[in-house]
């Protein structure tokens, strides 16, 4: 019974890793203020200008070996970045959706496939969406019906996705979908598969959702209507869609994290601030217990997730067994986001409220977290069953 780390944690090597990472992350970061993603998330319009820099600067291409165009690193290098851009209030779950979507397409794609769906992200030229979640199946994955079926050399694509996060913005859309039906497989765990489907493909319809959770990307129902799939479109083997997306999975629980912390970073900063100048009763009320206490437990929180993450991040880019503990962060990172952000809050007392203040406006993309892209209870089930040795729980 252990969260397993395989990979001792070279500490002087992953901050070196980070911090010159964090320095490539301000040189866009100080280009581009609050106010402007502000513009963006209220007009949601997406931050093209700040993702045309991040591209420039090369940012975009983390993780992508240098052999194929990019700048090498992992995921120690795409955390920090991620955590750098948000702890300055730059919400970019784009970079989240496309970092993460290549992976199963750079471990299991062809040279072709790498070359066509993946180098045109180094440079910010084409941007990746991700979708799994169905209406009817939600957290359970398994229960999805969308259904590609062989139709010549390629596949024709049915079905529906749900919560589809910046569709509209995206070139291309990693999708998972059944290749073989739940009823005609042993396992539900088998016959899905992935495929790699261009956002204006015809047959494909993006019905935007009434959902505002502080980021710049809108939400969509996504229809596939018979849409045609050359046989280069799937990725990897049929029918080992899942697996290849586990490995994916770590790497996107991690990014939320990082995401996380840095919102809950940025929360905390300005309630530092306001909490040294507000004076009610003559004193900073940040010299009141019942403020510092609250905003100094939500740090150790934070710093805490940070930590685990950096370990799991170091362990994902090793090769080693990085579940349990990105899973963990994840879990301990959007908690602590929400309690930063609820301490701000609290700090800020009625100008929290205020929108031009810039507090209310953190709480539901870090509330967000505890829900997606995997409920917390999910991960609880998780440490439950494959950490602790617990039976299945539903
Ligand atoms: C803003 C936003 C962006 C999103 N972006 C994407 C995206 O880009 N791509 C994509 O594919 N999906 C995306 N999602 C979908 C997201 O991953 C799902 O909402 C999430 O996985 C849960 O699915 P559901 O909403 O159907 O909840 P349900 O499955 O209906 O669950 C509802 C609640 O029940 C509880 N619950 C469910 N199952 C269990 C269980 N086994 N044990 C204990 N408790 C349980 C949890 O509290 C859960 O929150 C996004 C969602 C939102 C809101």
């Amino acid at each position: 019974m252990s969260a397993a780390s395989e990979t001792a944690l070279d500490q002087g090597s992953v901050a070196q890793r980070m911090s010159d990472i964090r320095e490539a992350a301000r040189g866009v970061s100080e280009g581009f203020s609050r106010q402007y993603m502000r513009e963006c998330i209220d007009n949601h319009r997406f931050p093209q200008e700040a993702w045309d820099a991040l591209g420039d600067y090369g940012l975009l291409g983390i993780t992508i070996p240098e052999a194929l165009g990019g700048v090498g690193g992992g995921q120690v290098e795409l955390v920090a970045l991620m955590e750098a851009l948000s702890e300055t209030g730059m919400v970019l779950p784009m970079l989240l959706l496309t970092g993460f979507a290549r992976v199963p397409i750079l471990r299991n794609g062809t040279p072709d496939q790498i070359d066509r769906f993946v180098k045109p992200t180094i440079s910010g030229a084409e941007k990746l969406c991700f979708a799994i979640t169905e209406p009817d199946a939600g957290t359970n994955s398994f229960a999805m019906t969308s259904l590609a079926t062989q139709a010549g050399d390629g596949y024709r694509l049915t079905g529906r996705k749900v919560f589809i996060s910046g569709a509209a913005d995206a070139d291309r859309m990693l999708v998972v979908a059944r290749t073989q039906k739940a009823s005609e497989v042993e396992r539900r765990t088998e016959g899905m598969s992935l495929f790699v489907v261009d956002t204006d493909a015809p047959g494909v319809e993006l019905q935007p959702l009434n959902i505002d959770v502080g980021w710049p990307e809108r939400q969509y129902l996504v229809f596939f209507d018979d849409v045609e799939l050359d046989a280069d479109r799937l990725i990897g083997q049929p029918g080992q869609g899942l697996a290849a997306m586990f490995e994916a999975l770590n790497s996107e629980r991690l990014l939320v994290t990082a995401m996380s912390v840095g919102l809950g970073n940025y929360a905390l900063k300005k309630a530092v601030a306001y909490a040294n100048e507000r004076k009610p009763f003559g004193k900073p009320i940040g010299s009141y217990q019942a403020v510092q206490h609250r905003l100094a437990e939500a740090k150790a929180e934070l710093e805490a997730a940070r930590l685990m993450m950096i370990q799991a991040a170091a362990t994902f880019d090793a090769g080693g067994k990085a579940g349990d503990h990105a899973n963990m962060a994840k879990l301990l990172g959007s908690r602590a986001a929400v309690k930063a952000v609820e301490a701000a809050l609290q700090t800020h007392g009625g100008y929290g409220f205020d929108k031009d203040y810039d507090v209310i406006t953190l709480w539901p993309s870090a509330r967000l977290m505890e829900v997606a892209p995997v409920n917390n209870e999910m991960l609880l089930n998780y440490i439950g069953e494959h950490v602790l040795g617990l039976p299945k729980s539903y």
